[in-house]
């Protein structure tokens, strides 16, 4: 039995992507909404992966005939922002999906792109979850995500439960659920898909207990509280409390002995977690308000660095070889790097010519600092003192 359902992916107030934000910090989903939304390229990316993982998923559960998917899915491959490897790892995703349905005896019950209705926990909130899968007493929420910048781990995620609050609402009746199986497929980040269990009444329970936050956070009360959230919140360059948080950051260490600690030093970072990304986005907001002929009291818009063209590269280049210059001066032949050339060629075929013949050596990484509960284990080699400080940070 298979559900396809068209939801709109528009956004509530309080959306479920923005729940690990709002949840922490309950005044931001309104302050947000006084500010302009705009879709990153990477967003943009993502909604295509999105549409071509549903797609196959109509093909695989629904019965799309191959020419109208044929059709379609060249009309994807098309768009400026197609990536060859989104096909790859969209497949991955419909594998992992098929892997569910056909481990039960018969066919379980399969919804994609289902719209939920979360007002049961979270005034006027709804959401669409990529698949949902029920039978035997299980349900299973399985989300697709695009990026790879942050990983998004399934374990006790906020959007996946309400995802299932949503699902719990709309098909318990019809279907007994006790167990409730949370996965994230996210090709770029993970191999195999991040996954994470709750029993229904534990996920009940959980809904109870965010109902007052999310009121809270509806009527745009409580305190501004800063933290990783902040990077996926509109607010995040110009948010007057992240601002002081960044500003502060060092200001509690002591003056004397001149030289911080190293306890000092990680309470620095820790506060100072997020900075560079942060000044970043206040200088570009900044530039952008100028530009529009606001001020911003000590700062202006100047030319940046300008760069060299030319006005016909064929003439030009023809120009240079007539007068002797060799071919080998004018261009620079550089290989692709085995990441590059698995996006070109397909995984499939990158491991079959490449890592198969044994002609890709995986080679460990340099030693990066990272929290103390970060999930990576305990890099154990002993770091020369002299390449201490030439060793990257990263938050
Ligand atoms: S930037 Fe951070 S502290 Fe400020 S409103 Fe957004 S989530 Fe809250």
């Amino acid at each position: 039995m298979t559900e396809i359902a068209h939801a709109e992916r528009a956004h509530a107030l309080l959306s479920a992507s923005g729940a690990h934000r709002w949840l922490h910090c309950t005044p931001s989903a309104q302050l947000e909404a006084t500010l302009p939304d705009t879709e990153s390229e990477a967003a943009k990316r993502g909604t295509l992966a999105h549409e071509i993982a549903e797609l196959k998923l109509q093909k695989v559960f629904s019965g799309l005939p191959t020419r109208s998917f044929n059709a379609a899915l060249k009309k994807f491959k098309a768009h400026e922002l197609y990536e060859p490897i989104m096909d790859d790892h969209t497949n991955a995703y419909v594998e992992y999906i098929q892997s569910i349905v056909h481990a039960y005896p018969s066919t379980p019950f399969v919804a994609i792109e289902r719209r939920v209705d979360l007002t049961d926990f979270v005034p006027e909130s709804f959401g669409t979850s990529d698949c949902i899968i029920i039978g035997g007493g299980k349900l299973h929420v399985i989300d697709y995500k695009n990026g790879q910048g942050v990983p998004v781990p399934a374990e006790d995620n906020p959007q996946m439960k309400l995802y299932a609050l949503g699902a719990l609402k709309a098909f318990s009746l019809l279907f007994p659920i006790e167990a409730v199986h949370l996965a994230i497929v996210q090709p770029k980040v993970w191999d195999t898909p991040s996954e994470w269990s709750i029993s229904a009444t534990d996920l009940l329970a959980w809904g109870e207990s965010i109902k007052p936050i999310a009121q809270a956070a509806f009527n745009g009360e409580g305190d501004y509280v800063v933290g990783e959230h902040c990077g996926f919140c509109r607010a995040k360059a110009t948010c007057r409390a992240r601002t002081e948080h960044m500003l502060a950051a060092g200001s509690k260490a002591p003056l004397k002995p001149p030289l911080l600690s190293w306890d000092e030093v990680g309470e620095v970072l820790r506060q100072a977690d997020g900075i560079v990304k942060w000044y970043e986005a206040l200088k570009k907001g900044a530039l952008a308000e100028v530009l529009k002929g606001g001020q911003v009291e000590g700062w202006k818009a100047v030319e940046g660095r300008g760069s060299r063209d030319y006005t016909d590269l064929d003439k030009a280049f023809a120009h240079l070889k007539e007068k002797g210059i060799d071919e080998a001066v004018l261009y620079d032949r550089k290989p692709l790097s085995p990441p590059q050339l698995e996006e070109a060629l397909t995984k499939k075929v990158y491991k079959d010519l490449l890592e198969d013949a044994g002609l890709v050596v995986k080679r460990p990484g340099a030693p990066t600092l990272a929290k103390a509960g970060d999930k990576r284990p305990t890099f154990n080699d002993q770091v020369k003192p002299e390449d201490a400080f030439s060793a990257p940070l990263e938050a």
